[in-house]
This record gives structure tokens, sequence and C-alpha cells, in this order.
């Protein structure tokens, strides 16, 4: 089966599957508990893909020249057996990489058996080491000393090297940034700086708050010698550092002052089974319906085929007033 390309002549590659739009967090930048509160109503569990309906997806993905996929959420951790999902994905022929993204929180219970599951690589968000700007991101008061556990936890299970994901806000987080880099300067990890995004409509974004990856590049750059390490694969999001004579990778995405639509191959799967073909879109396409309609493999094939040649999203490349009133999805629902 040849690859499918859209219209703007970019391969479907990744595919990120959100499994639940729970999370035991509340982080002020993606849940926030004014919106997210005690009575946020999240979706009926029959809602949900199962596993063996994210299976299928996945089989006509690769089928189609999908490589990669991530699951995410929400916290997919909370999804229940998560490991199951990961054994099922492990079997495909032709996928490569099955990565995580995850807070963390379940990491020193999980780790072992994601890794014996056949889990390749995880990612673990954690936004500041001060314990106070920690608990007031989460805004849940989930000790930082938790997540450390997670990310030990990780690399002892062989789940190396652990990406980190820190999300830095202005007047908030960015004083941590330094401190980071230090702490984990002797470990095989690779540090990621992300910028505040504009995704959803409830997390209060404004351009004043998103830190450029360019001026956080030249904050560490005056405190520790950088260089360059070589992009691992073309669509890759982040830009790549080392810091000279240390294990430690530095990583900068800048989805918001230096947009990568033109390089991007990735489709998201909503919890409830709905593809979106770029992560500020405002609609999905129904999988779930059609699966349960009665689709195989074949007719799911032939449906992403039909949504892929159709796409031509390049959101952050043309961000202006106009776009931030546009409906947009969730991050916590659509994956991030
Ligand atoms: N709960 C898991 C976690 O936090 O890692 C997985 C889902 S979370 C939505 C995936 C990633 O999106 C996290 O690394 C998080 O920091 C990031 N994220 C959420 N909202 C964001 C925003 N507004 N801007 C940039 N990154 C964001
Ligand atoms: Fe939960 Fe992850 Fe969103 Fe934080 S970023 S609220 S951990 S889904
Ligand atoms: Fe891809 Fe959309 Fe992000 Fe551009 S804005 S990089 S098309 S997900």
């Amino acid at each position: 089966m040849p690859a499918v390309t859209d219209t703007l002549g970019r391969p479907l590659r990744d595919l990120r599957i959100s499994v639940t739009d729970r999370c035991n967090f509340r982080c002020t930048y993606c849940m926030p508990k004014e919106v997210f509160g005690n009575d946020f109503v999240f979706m009926p569990r029959e809602e949900l893909l199962h596993y063996g309906e994210i299976g299928v997806i996945v089989r006509a993905a690769v089928s189609l020249g999908v490589k990669k996929v991530r699951i995410t959420g929400g916290e997919p951790l909370l999804r229940k057996e998560i490991e199951w999902l990961v054994r099922g994905l492990r079997k495909i022929d032709g996928l490569e990489d099955i990565a995580m993204t995850t807070n963390g929180s379940a990491l020193p219970l999980k780790a072992e058996l994601l890794a014996e599951a056949g889990l390749d690589r995880i990612t673990v968000s954690l936004d500041s080491l001060d314990d106070d700007t920690f608990r007031a991101m989460n805004d849940v008061e989930f000790p930082v000393a938790r997540v450390l556990d997670g990310i030990d936890a990780a690399l002892e299970a062989g789940l190396s090297p652990v990406k980190i994901n820190m999300v830095v806000k202005r007047g908030v987080n960015d004083a941590d940034v330094l401190p980071m880099v230090e702490h984990f300067l002797g470990k095989p990890v690779v540090l990621r700086f992300i910028e505040f995004m504009d995704v959803g409509t409830t997390n209060g974004w404004r351009l004043e708050d998103v830190v450029p990856a360019g001026e956080l590049f030249q904050t560490i750059a005056a405190a520790l010698p950088l260089e360059p390490a070589d992009p691992n694969y073309v669509g890759e999001v982040a830009r790549r550092f080392r810091v000279k004579g240390h294990p430690l990778e530095l990583g900068f995405i800048s989805s918001v002052t230096q947009p990568f639509c033109s390089d991007c191959h990735r489709a998201r799967l909503s919890a409830d089974g709905k593809l979106y073909t770029c992560l500020f879109a405002s609609e999905g396409h129904d999988f779930k319906a059609l699966i349960r309609a009665g689709a195989d493999e074949d007719a799911v094939r032939e449906r992403l085929i039909e949504i892929w040649q159709a796409r031509g999203d390049r959101y952050s490349e043309i961000r202006s007033d106009d776009t931030q009133d546009l409906p947009k999805v969730e991050m916590s629902y659509i994956g991030g």
C-alpha cells in the first residue's frame, strides 16, 4: 500500500491516541479547575474506544505509513490496564515505535509493566522542581517528589532515554528553567521546553505569557556550553542540543514562535474515536461510529485515505488575532 499524502504533500507518519479525557491533575494551562470542576461531566466509559477498536484503526494507519504511535490523554495511566493496549499494539507488524506521554504520578506502579508490555519510550511532564510552584501548576497539591520517583522508576525499567516536557509560562515557572537543567545534567534524559500554546478555549492563553524558545535557549546558553545534536528524522518538532560533556539533551519546541506545520505528519485520535488532522482543529471524523456500524480494517483504511488526502491544516503558520476566536477542542480531549 503506497503512503498517503495530504494536499501539501505531507505523509501520515504519527498517530497520537488519547485513551481517556480524565486526569488526576488540573494543570492551569490545560484543565483549569474553573472549567474542569467537580461537576464537569467526562465521557461515559461506553463512549471510549475499546482497545480492540483502537487496534483496528492503528493497523489501518500503519498500512498507510504510520510508524509511530503515542498513547496520551487526559492521563493515560488512569485507563484500566493500559499495558494491555501496549501489548496489543506491539504485535502490529510495521509499527516501529510505541511511546506514551504521562504526568508520571502512577509511574512508580506502572513503569515496569509498561516496559514488559513493549513500550519503547516515555515522556513525563514536569513543569518545576520547586514544590510550591509545581503544586500551584498541577493545582491538586501533587508533590514534585512523586513525579521524580516516577522518572526514576521509568529509567530503572529501561524506558530510556526518558523525555521530560516542561511547559514554560512567563512569571509562573520561567525562573525554574535553569534549575531543571542543572538537576538533570547527569541523567540520560531529554529535557524539552514547550511554549505555552493556545490549544482549546479554556486556558486563558495570552501571547504575553509565552516565553519564546529562543529566549530560553539564550538563558541556558549563557550559563552552560551547548552544542547542536542532529535531528532524528524529518518532521521532528524539537530543536535539539547537548550540554557539552553531559548525557543530558535539551529540546526546544517553538510551536508558537516558529511553527513547523510544513513537516507535520501527525493525526490525533480522541478517546471517543474522533480523528483530528490538526491540534487546533474544531471538528473530528467519527471512527467509533464507523467501526460500531460494522466497518472492518479495509473500510477504516479507505476513510483514513479520504480524510488525509483532503487535509490542508497549517494553523500555527496562520495563527493571528482572528484565529484566536475559532472554536477548538481541548488538549485533554484530543491528546497533547
Ligand atoms: N496527562 C499527560 C501529561 O500531562 O503528560 C498527557 C496529556 S497532556 C495534554 C500532554 C502534554 O501536553 C503535556 O506535556 C502537557 O504539558 C502539554 N500541554 C497541555 N496543555 C498545554 C498548553 N496549553 N501548551 C503547551 N503544552 C500543553
Ligand atoms: Fe492532566 Fe496532562 Fe492536562 Fe496536566 S497536562 S491537566 S496532567 S492532561
Ligand atoms: Fe500540525 Fe496543526 Fe500543529 Fe501545524 S498547527 S504543526 S498542522 S498540528
